[in-house]
């Protein structure tokens, strides 16, 4: 069977099984026969007509089969593209969304180019946040820390692979191994999804770490809990920036501004939701 046909038979099993779209579901084949094949986008493109080999075709097939059982692409494959930069992701770690991109973009807004700036990331995954802004900012000095040992293991792999230098790991439930330190932005986009969320009962979330997606009954006790603490970590004239729920802006702006935060804004992701909150110290 020539590649072609794989893909679009492929293609039509993940719609029907899946009840994906057909862009969505050409996509995921293809990212999937590329794993397979261990070849590039531009590859498979020039080799559609080629006849598809057996043991690849039965190893294409395993992969498929685990993602028809809802399995996440990025954990099939063990990566994911973030901003640019191709990062290993594991069952340990939160597989990073486009939408944190816009956490991304607006700390960049805040850090100066060619100069020294302390950034602190709290749970970092797979470290996709940091490095994204380690990568843009290379007089930044980033701080990234996660609770979970294994998150950690990934996201120095990740710093390693990349030659990403100027982040230092480190293990941390938020603020608790930070000591006295103070940082000029902190970033974060921890769990904010509420206990009872029936979203955590379909597609990838199912398979992703519980503790990097619920934060007890709102949804908000990390964030309140990272707010509580940011105003002793933040230099004067520091940012907090927070990835938050669609319907959760209203709120983190109230707890920041019980905190004496000022400049408090948000920021839109692709679907134009209010999904980052900004603020100020004094
Ligand atoms: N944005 C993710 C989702 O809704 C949740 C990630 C998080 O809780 N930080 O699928």
């Amino acid at each position: 069977m020539s590649i072609r046909r794989r893909l679009t038979e492929a293609r039509q099993q993940l719609e029907a099984g899946l009840k994906l779209d057909g862009r969505e579901a050409a996509l995921e084949a293809r990212l999937l026969l590329q794993e397979t094949l261990i070849v590039s986008h531009a590859w498979l493109l020039t080799h559609e007509n080629d006849r598809l080999p057996d043991d690849a075709a039965r190893t294409f097939n395993d992969k498929l089969q685990r993602r028809l059982k809802g399995e996440p692409v990025a954990y099939i494959v063990g990566h994911r593209e973030f901003y640019g930069l191709n990062l290993a992701v594991s069952p340990d770690t939160l597989i990073p969304r486009p939408d944190t991109e816009t956490l991304v973009e607006a700390a960049l807004e805040k850090i100066p180019p060619h100069q020294p700036c302390k950034v602190l990331d709290l749970g970092t995954g797979t470290g996709a946040i940091a490095l994204a802004i380690a990568s843009q900012r290379p007089h930044a000095e980033l701080t990234a820390v996660d609770f979970s040992e294994g998150a950690l293991e990934v996201a120095t792999a990740n710093a390693k692979q990349l030659d990403i230098r100027n982040v230092r790991f480190l293990q941390s439930d938020w603020f608790s191994n930070l000591g006295s330190e103070t940082f000029d932005i902190i970033v974060s986009n921890p769990p904010y999804i509420a206990a009872e969320d029936l979203h955590l009962t379909q597609g990838d979330l199912r398979f992703e770490p519980m503790s990097a997606l619920v934060s007890g009954r709102d949804g908000l006790d990390d964030i309140r809990q990272i707010i509580a603490s940011a105003t002793e970590h933040l230099n004067p004239g520091g940012w907090i920036l927070l990835e938050h729920g669609h319907d959760q802006a209203a709120t983190v702006a109230d707890l920041l501004h019980q905190q004496h935060f000022i400049e408090i804004s948000h920021h839109l992701d692709l679907a134009n939701i209010e999904r980052v909150t900004s603020g100020r110290r004094m």
